[in-house]
């Protein structure tokens, strides 16, 4: 017993003394987009050394390491792994949402499904139990291989008003009682703090005050954390700003927006860091177009589709309402969903031809809206309101890096993480090629795609590929 503790120190006393063999690997020949908006480069090699990103450069100039994998990938392009800005994690048993859900297991199964879908670092929206700290630590600590987490720990959420995760947020009412909830949110280390001002289209009596969104603005920014806010109405977000919040987790929904709310989001920094489009669109869907796709089937749970191709989903959207579990009210907001997706894609036009500072973000995780699946078709309807593929793709990468304060992740550049995606098929000639996944890298970490998955299911019980995609409904 002793000799062979004594023979484990000396074998850890020489592997410390000893330089580590680098663990290298080279995507060469690839058409590289690094995700900071400079234009895409042919021909290209990316080094990644021990999860870094050690050389990015033209394939002439690439002098290999010594014991180096390289993978010769001609026709191919790398961008980096997509940051989605608004989540909600380890909530749900297929379309059922509830904290009783939420534990490690469940949050890292999430993790995993994102990372699959390419996005490699997500920041949940005021929705995690305090286990998520133990997560991100150990997420932070060494080279992860599923997605990164931001956390707004618990998010503000009004008494008696609309927002959080039922059962888990404990509800404010007063500014004391907001600055005490910053306070104790802030001693847990959350990178940021969330606050929900709604009231469900007047289904509530109940919306957080304009004094108590003060209170958490100067509160949390006293302990130099940044202030996201769901928002819906445009009287509720020029407020907001004039507060100093420092983004918003969804677009103006009641309305058009107008040039004084965009003229001061630019003059105040403001970020629309999650416009939520794709969010908007899927509860105007009675049927889901996607529904056989295996882009989309791989990465749910077979419980999942078998309540999404039941006709409950669909008697909700066509006649307008549900009954969510845990609400004391029914909802009636499913009418009104064909407007709002309008709205929100004008909006969001709006705020890009304004020159907003605008983020991705989904709101995925909550029933009806999909890990790492709506990332996808976030940017394609971004792309559809008006942007260039180019500047969805930057939006999502190097510009969320840029809120999120975290200059490791975000473009290919040497000296980041090799966060990273690479794709079979061009995301500049058509954004839907983001689906064309090859392989995603999570600190230099091979990772399985969305193709290689099958959440819930053994891993041959999947089948189809890119190949096999059902055309393009919209
Ligand atoms: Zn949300």
């Amino acid at each position: 017993m002793r000799g062979l503790k004594l023979g484990a120190m000396v074998a850890a006393l020489v592997a410390a003394s000893l330089p580590a063999m680098a663990e290298t690997t080279v995507l060469n020949h690839v058409t590289v987009i690094d995700g900071t908006g400079a234009a895409a480069k042919p021909d290209s090699a990316v080094v990644m050394t021990d999860g870094k990103i050690t050389y990015v450069g033209p394939s002439a100039g690439l002098k290999v390491p010594q014991g180096a994998r390289v993978a010769d990938l001609p026709g191919k392009f790398v961008m980096p792994g997509l940051i989605d800005s608004h989540v909600h994690v380890g909530m749900m048993r297929d379309v059922t949402q509830d904290v009783k859900f939420y534990d490690r297991a469940n949050v890292e199964a999430d993790l995993k499904t994102y990372a699959a879908y390419g996005v490699t670092a997500v920041q949940v929206a005021g929705t995690d139990k305090d286990v998520i700290f133990d997560v991100r630590k150990d997420l932070r600590a060494g080279r992860p291989k599923m997605a990164r987490i931001f956390t707004s720990g618990q998010g503000m959420v009004a008494k008696g008003g609309y927002g959080g995760l039922y059962g888990l947020n404990v509800p404010i009412s007063t500014p004391e009682e907001a600055r005490k909830s910053v306070d104790e949110q802030a001693a847990k280390g959350v990178d940021l703090i969330k606050l929900w001002i709604d009231d469900e289209r007047k289904m509530i009596p109940v919306k957080m005050s304009y004094p108590v969104t003060k209170a958490i603005i100067d509160q949390a920014h006293k302990h130099k954390l940044k202030v996201w806010a769901h928002v819906y109405y445009l009287a509720d977000a020029k407020e907001l700003v004039r507060q100093g919040v420092d983004g918003f987790a969804h677009i103006v929904r009641d309305q058009a927006v107008d040039k004084e709310l965009t003229d001061m989001m630019k003059a105040k920094g403001t970020w629309q860091i999650a416009s939520t489009l794709s969010r908007e669109i899927v509860y105007s869907m009675a049927v889901m177009p996607w529904i056989n796709d295996p882009f989309f089937t791989r990465g749910v749970t077979p419980g999942t589709l078998t309540a999404l191709r039941g006709p409950a989903r669909e008697k909700a959207v066509m006649l307008g309402a549900i009954r969510f579990p845990g609400l004391p009210y029914e909802k009636r907001l499913f009418a009104d969903m064909g407007r709002t997706v309008v709205q929100a894609m004008d909006n969001y036009e709006a705020m890009i031809k304004a020159g907003v500072k605008t983020g991705m973000g989904t709101d995925s995780g909550p029933n009806g809206r999909f890990p790492g699946f709506n990332a996808h078709e976030e940017l394609a309807m971004e792309v559809m309101a008006g942007r260039t593929p180019m500047d969805a793709i930057k939006s999502a990468t190097s510009d969320n890096a840029a809120w999120l304060g975290d200059k490791s992740i975000g473009s290919i550049q040497t000296g980041k993480w090799s966060d990273l995606v690479v794709l079979d098929e061009d995301p500049l000639a058509d954004i839907r090629n983001t689906k064309s996944i090859s392989a995603v890298y999570v600190a230099g970490n091979s990772v399985p795609t969305v193709w290689q998955t099958c959440r819930g299911r053994p891993s041959n019980a999947c089948t189809g590929g890119w190949k096999d995609r059902s055309p393009t409904p919209y």
